[in-house]
């Protein structure tokens, strides 16, 4: 049976844990689960603290600057869907805000620029980042763009 999905881009399903990162990032704001006792950001978001084990949390808006911290060029066999935009890259950012967080995303020319619309050429690990957003099948997620063009 043919399914439309399977030649669409993956989305994300936000778990209740998560549901608010993808709410926030609707709005054009990357924000990441901070611990309301501890203050000590985590991520991805989970119900407890690792440091105090508090259960409270808050999510504090970022500046949505970070560096590459690593990036790859996936290999065939991809989904077909992806296959179309080879090569293209996923990076790791790690946030200017919080060193320790890293997210895994994709570098584009703007933020609804294909997947290979950045020359694998340009990337290279500490180039500096900014997040931008894009619908993706109907749910906004944060994809990256160089500080410096
Ligand atoms: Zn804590």
């Amino acid at each position: 049976m043919a399914d439309a999905k399977t030649d669409a881009l993956l989305t994300p399903t936000p778990d209740d844990d998560g549901a608010p990162f993808w709410e926030y990032a609707a709005r054009g704001e990357l924000r990441i689960q901070a611990c309301a006792a501890c203050g000590e950001l985590r991520f991805p978001p989970r119900p407890c603290c690792p440091h105090c084990q508090s259960f409270d949390s808050t999510w504090r808006k970022m500046s949505g600057r970070g560096r590459i911290w690593s990036y790859v060029f996936p290999h065939p066999p991809l989904l077909p869907a992806y296959a179309e935009q080879a090569p293209y890259n996923a990076i790791v950012v790690e946030l200017a805000d919080a060193p320790r967080i890293r997210l895994v995303g994709n570098l584009v020319a703007a933020p609804d620029a294909p997947l290979d619309s950045v020359a694998p050429e340009r990337l290279r690990i500490g180039a500096k980042v900014q997040v931008v957003f894009a619908d993706v099948g109907g749910v906004v997620v944060p994809r990256w763009i160089l500080e410096r063009p």
